[in-house]
């Protein structure tokens, strides 16, 4: 018999040029380095720019020069999300499609002094597993008519998953394959535990979930490897690929770098910012040392 054609993992490095690079994205470059190596894999490059009030053009070059620098191999051409707008927009006309999503128009302050109300008085309001408050779900509701009159007369609104009917479509629990720092092995979806969340805005084209979701399967990604921040999300990603009828890859979340005060490295982390480190003097073996590779 012969064997099947074996089929080339691929790997890939999304960083968002929305701030200067640091050492937990040189953990996460590296790794994906190690791993796609070690598979005999392809790397590719995502530049996660779909938030075009954050990033701009000065930080993709910076993002290109620090790798250069740390001499990370990736394939050409480098993926931007910002050129595929359609491709995300088709996807959530695929989810509008199966009534799925519905409008929402409640602003960030209006759920705030919801959330503080209910607070104030004792009472719980649920979160998601980054402790943001959960979006009500009442206008999951609206008849056609009130929505659009609302579409008419609110200058903003959000179009969200129904996570009832999207996990009712599921119609099964889903897991994926975990291979990371955390839980490995086949873990359990939860994507209820985020509510229903945004997948797109009238001011930004698609949301991380949608994007990550349709461009990994665009690229053929077989092996999603990236921080333990990303875990839970994973549960969103999971049940939109289900929806949408996407493969799965194989998850790996790695260890974080903490800063001092025990909290994962923000981008504003002026000291552990790859091009500081750089003017210091240290070179792409000290920052490997510097986050235990
Ligand atoms: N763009 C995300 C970030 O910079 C990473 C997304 C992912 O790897 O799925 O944190």
């Amino acid at each position: 018999m012969t064997e099947p054609p074996r089929q080339t993992p691929v790997f890939r490095f999304a960083p968002s040029p929305n701030g200067r690079l640091h050492l937990g994205h040189a953990l996460s470059a590296l790794i994906n380095a190690e791993m796609a190596a070690e598979a005999r894999g392809r790397l590719l490059l995502r530049i996660e720019d779909i938030d075009l009030t954050r990033c701009n053009q000065a930080l993709e070059q910076a993002i290109y020069d620090d790798l250069d620098w740390l001499g990370l191999a990736y394939e050409r051409p480098v993926r931007r999300q910002s050129e595929h707008f359609d491709q995300y927009r088709t996807a959530l006309d695929t989810l509008i499609a199966s009534g799925l999503v519905y409008p929402s128009f409640l602003t960030r302050g209006e759920v705030k002094a919801r959330v503080a109300a209910v607070e104030e008085n004792g009472g719980r309001w649920p979160r998601d597993p980054d402790g943001a408050p959960l979006y009500p779900t009442e206008e999951r509701g609206l008849s056609p008519d009130e929505r659009t009159e609302k579409l008419a007369t609110t200058e903003r609104h959000a179009l969200r998953l129904d996570m009832e009917k999207a996990l009712a479509a599921a119609g099964h629990p889903l897991t994926w394959t975990e291979t990371g720092d955390g839980a490995r092995g086949e873990v359990s979806a939860d994507p209820a535990a985020w509510g229903d969340v945004v997948l797109w805005r009238s001011d930004a084209p698609a949301s991380y979930h949608l994007a990550v979701t349709v461009d990994d399967a665009a690229q053929g990604v077989t092996h999603v490897v990236r921080g333990l921040d990303l875990f839970h999300a994973t549960s969103v990603h999971r049940l939109l690929q289900h929806l949408l009828g996407l493969p799965q890859p194989v998850y790996h979340h790695h260890r974080l770098i903490l800063g001092p005060d025990g909290r994962k490295l923000s981008k504003s982390a002026g000291d552990t910012a790859l091009a500081a480190l750089r003017v210091e003097g240290k070179t792409p073996s000290d920052i490997r040392a510097l986050i235990g590779i």
